[in-house]
């Protein structure tokens, strides 16, 4: 592809979008990298959160810029990643702050900085080059494959050092000033100075919920839609998640003329976001006036014992065409074991109100590989989706549980691709016909398992993956080199 393609292409999503702020024109020149695409990164709320309040900082511009659909066509363009409003080269820029979602997002940013002209590895990158400031999701549970990447990483809710980072960085002179001005600062891992020692998750100031993002766009996943944050964490314990209350506190509320208030008045649709969203107690309200207002509205999450006739007729004269909850266990007896609230007669309701209030599908979310789980769990979890087709056309959205940090099932081994992929071989052939089973890759589940449970090391080794084409059999014998002992029976396990 030719370098005037892809800017033409880039013009084109430009034109699309509705509410981003002027690039100011400052000296200190900051890009905001997503490394996965467009498409996703401004679906993500943190990412159009943290590039909205960089950009507002006094003294700085800030800019965009994605992982291209196609990072190979985009390489024979010879054109480095530039920003999306400048047009600049992102390596031009004084800091380059990403924000990462999860563990298999690690490579993309490999990539994206290569392309960017820049050395992926910190330690070899010049004192000319820009800084690598890193947050995001991923931070809230493993940060450590970043480090070999990264120059500084914010872990947690970074609204509040936002500001700090970017005025010690304004002041300093070079880039070990730089490092000596961050290293003061709280929440912030140097990998350079700190090896593998991590500070404490920051946890951001009630006034800035709710977070929202400025800028709507046909070209995201959750397209043409605005998204504002109902609430913050969760005030549920469910044993294998990082936002659960023991980690992150009780759930924090948007009230709702605040929510209401973020709306963009251009908006016709409206995404709430939140860990627990359908928790929020004047939920099925803030759906009800968006609707009455003429508005459609997505939920990020919906917890099926939430579920009721206000609800749900509030979600469907909002426009929801399907309704999509999480079972999470394969059987009541997973699910009670991971504390998960939700139960099966809770999923039949669902249904049952889908079905009453004209919604075309019931779409589920479940793990497969639980600690424990056997053939009889994965049947259960057959005959309850059979059941639930009998109401309401069911879609089962199938996961590998991966075990992450910080959470009661840290340190679980994967239970190995042979078998995540002989429980979905069964669980197919006995819903053929009845339910739609779209299962995501065990193989790159189980490479996610590695970066959750791994250190900088794992991290090193997806660059040696990505020199090696970036593969999941690239991913494995990069991983083989450096297995420790809690991984060989895992790595074993593999195909
Ligand atoms: S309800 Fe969802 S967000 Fe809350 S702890 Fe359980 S899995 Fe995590």
């Amino acid at each position: 592809m030719s370098e005037r393609a892809i800017r033409n292409g880039i013009r084109e999503r430009l034109r699309g979008e509705v509410g981003r702020p002027p690039l100011r024109d400052e000296r200190f020149k900051v890009v905001a990298l997503y490394p996965s695409p467009y498409a996703v990164g401004m679906s993500s709320l943190g990412f159009q959160t943290i590039a909205r309040l960089v950009g507002e900082h006094p003294g700085v511009s800030c800019d965009r810029a994605f992982l291209p659909n196609d990072p190979a066509v985009w390489r024979v363009s010879r054109v480095p990643l530039f920003g999306y409003e400048s047009g600049e080269p992102v390596r031009s820029a004084r800091v380059v702050a990403v924000s990462v979602a999860y563990e298999l997002e690690v490579q993309g940013l490999i990539e994206a900085l290569d392309l960017a002209g820049l050395e992926p590895l910190a330690a070899e990158r010049g004192p000319n080059d820009p800084l690598v400031l890193a947050g995001g999701p991923l931070t809230f549970s493993n940060p450590l494959p970043l480090g070999p990447f990264v120059d500084a990483v914010i872990l947690g809710e970074a609204e509040d050092l936002v500001g700090p980072t970017l005025d010690a960085l304004l002041g300093a002179s070079s880039r070990r000033e730089a490092l000596d001005a961050l290293e003061r600062l709280p929440s912030t891992w140097i990998p350079s100075r700190h090896g593998e020692r991590l500070p404490a998750l920051a946890v951001a100031g009630d006034s800035w919920l709710p977070a929202h993002s400025p800028i709507v766009t046909p070209g995201a996943e959750l397209a043409s839609m605005a998204l504002v944050e109902a609430e913050r964490g969760c005030s549920r314990g469910c044993t294998y998640c990082v936002m659960r209350r023991e980690n992150r506190g009780p759930m924090r509320l948007a009230t709702v003329d605040r929510i209401l208030a973020r709306i963009p008045a251009h908006a016709r649709k409206v995404g709430l976001v939140g860990a627990g969203v359908s928790d929020h107690p004047a939920i099925v309200e803030v759906v009800s006036r968006l609707a009455d207002g003429g508005r459609s509205v997505s939920l990020s999450s919906l917890r099926p014992d939430r579920l009721d006739d206000a609800f749900v007729g509030a979600l469907a004269r909002a426009g929801a065409q399907s309704l999509t909850t999480a079972v999470d266990g394969a059987s009541e007896r997973l699910r009670l074991q991971v504390k998960r609230g939700g139960k099966t007669e809770h999923l039949r309701r669902a249904a049952e109100l889908a079905r009453a209030h004209g919604l075309g599908r019931l779409k589920l979310y479940v793990m497969l590989g639980l600690p424990g789980e056997t053939d009889d769990d994965v049947d259960e979890l057959a005959d309850l989706a059979t059941d639930l087709s009998r109401r309401c056309p069911v879609s089962l959205g199938v996961a590998p549980f991966v075990s992450k940090r910080g959470t009661p099932l840290d340190g679980l081994p994967f239970a190995g691709i042979a078998t995540i992929t002989a429980g979905l071989r069964r669980l197919k052939s006995r819903l053929r016909g009845r339910a739609e089973v779209r299962p995501t890759s065990a193989r790159w589940a189980w490479v996610e398992w590695v970066l959750a449970q791994g250190t900088m090391s794992e991290g090193r080794a997806v660059l040696d993956a990505w020199r090696a084409g970036g593969g999941f059999a690239a991913h494995r014998e990069a991983f083989r080199r450096i297995a420790r002992p809690r991984q060989r029976p895992v790595l074993g396990a593999s195909p």
